[in-house]
């Protein structure tokens, strides 16, 4: 079992007073709070090691250099990917992603079909909207149910030979929706499409494995996961990193530049143009120790119990809706009160402290489906408590009663 007041001192932030109030951060959807071992490895890495990477044949630069590579080796070990040049330093889940989709403009023909998820966070639907302008591909939309589970059988009659990508979240993070990925992936293939992960909302909550669940590509960002903002992580099967052209070009992914002609670097360099957040890609793998020393099955045992009592405590609120009601969830509660707007919600209880999302959570289609102009979320991370949620009810209740 957790200790869950031994990990909560191990977070600054956390005992900190918000408009007067203990602070109950229930936004881990949006951002994760960092441990003291993550703010201690940044400060280091200025004190200590600050150098560009990749160029210097000096000791600092060297030192960075390695840092930044023995970081890269912890990623491929914690998502288990086969080499180390499958794993690309990005700038976050947004970056991975546009950089796929970008390359996938060399391969579209007009006609051809992306097929991506109604439960898609905007930043896995507009760059396929723009891959489809560039490309005259047509995207279509596996459709989900009232519960915001997608539905498999329409899956599977949208797949076709036309399909070249599939693009889908590992979990939703406006529903909490834990997707049949490992399925829709041998599907995807079954029927010659790739298919991308979208694991931000996963990678918090679980260790994937990307050889066993054999997706072609798997991305996420660092600060979902206790690290900084501004890094992330884009893993592409080699095959396919060798067959997509670059996205940016710069310094660092070349192998020689004239006037006439670059030819550009092995990967993952080829992927990696200019200088990159370093200390963010080095502390990205502290966190991923941080977290691998909490222990994934720690953390869901502890967010499963979060997700059951917040559940339970919430549904006594009259009025009250949740929306995502999946049977595999994750800690996420997506809700409404009846006649009450969700902002009206989350402004009168951040008066008291309490940090949760208000809004559509980048996901408009979702809430245009549940005809809703949003919900408030509460996400739960593993340093959270029942006693916390106590005190949201108990906010809620308070918020509720003035509003009526
Ligand atoms: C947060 C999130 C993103 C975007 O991540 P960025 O860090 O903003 O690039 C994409 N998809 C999902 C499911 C997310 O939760």
């Amino acid at each position: 079992m957790l200790d869950v007041n031994k990990i909560r001192a191990d977070f600054p932030i956390l005992s900190q007073k918000v408009n007067g109030k203990a602070l109950v951060y229930f936004d881990n959807g949006a951002t994760s709070q960092k441990p003291q071992v993550v703010i201690d490895a940044i400060s280091k890495y200025y004190q200590e090691i600050n150098a560009n990477i990749h160029r210097g044949v000096h000791t600092l630069s060297q030192l960075a250099t390695d840092a930044y590579e023995i970081s890269r080796g912890k990623l491929q070990n914690h998502i288990n990917a086969k080499f180390p040049h499958e794993v690309l330093f990005t700038s976050g889940t947004t970056h991975g992603i546009n950089l796929v989709a970008n390359g996938f403009a060399s391969i579209l023909k007009p006609g051809d079909e992306i097929l991506v998820s109604a439960m898609e966070h905007h930043s896995n639907i507009v760059p396929w909207q723009m891959l489809c302008e560039k490309t005259g591909a047509i995207l279509r939309v596996i459709p989900m149910n009232l519960n915001g589970e997608l539905i498999m059988s329409e899956y599977d009659k949208l797949l076709s030979d036309k399909t070249k990508i599939v693009t889908v979240n590992h979990i939703s993070n406006a529903l909490g929706t834990v997707n049949p990925i490992k399925y829709m992936i041998d599907k995807a293939h079954e029927a010659g499409a790739a298919i991308l992960i979208d694991g931000a909302q996963a990678v918090p909550h679980l260790k994937p494995d990307v050889q066993e669940l054999n997706c072609d590509f798997y991305v996420f960002s660092g600060h979902k996961i206790c690290g900084p903002t501004g890094v992330g992580i884009l893993y592409g099967k080699e095959a396919w990193l060798n067959k997509l052209p670059p996205y940016q070009g710069g310094g660092e992914m070349i192998k020689e530049v004239t006037f006439e002609k670059t030819t550009y670097a092995e990967l993952p360099h080829k992927f990696e143009a200019g200088t990159p957040n370093i200390a963010g890609g080095i502390v990205l793998g502290t966190a991923v120790d941080y977290m691998n020393q909490v222990g994934f099955d720690n953390i869901q045992q502890q967010e499963l119990e979060l997700l059951e009592y917040g559940t339970k405590r919430l549904l006594e609120i009259e009025g009250l809706k949740i929306f995502g009601t999946a049977a595999a969830k994750t800690s996420v509660i997506s809700f409404n009160i009846e006649g009450i707007h969700p902002y009206d919600i989350g402004t009168i209880i951040d008066k008291l402290g309490i940090a949760v999302r208000t809004g559509h959570h980048c996901a408009q289609p979702i809430m245009d489906f549940f005809k809703i102009p949003g919900t408030i979320r509460a996400s739960f991370a593993f340093y959270n408590t029942t006693e916390e949620i106590d005190v949201m009810v108990e906010a809620i209740k308070k918020a509720k009663v003035m509003l009526s």
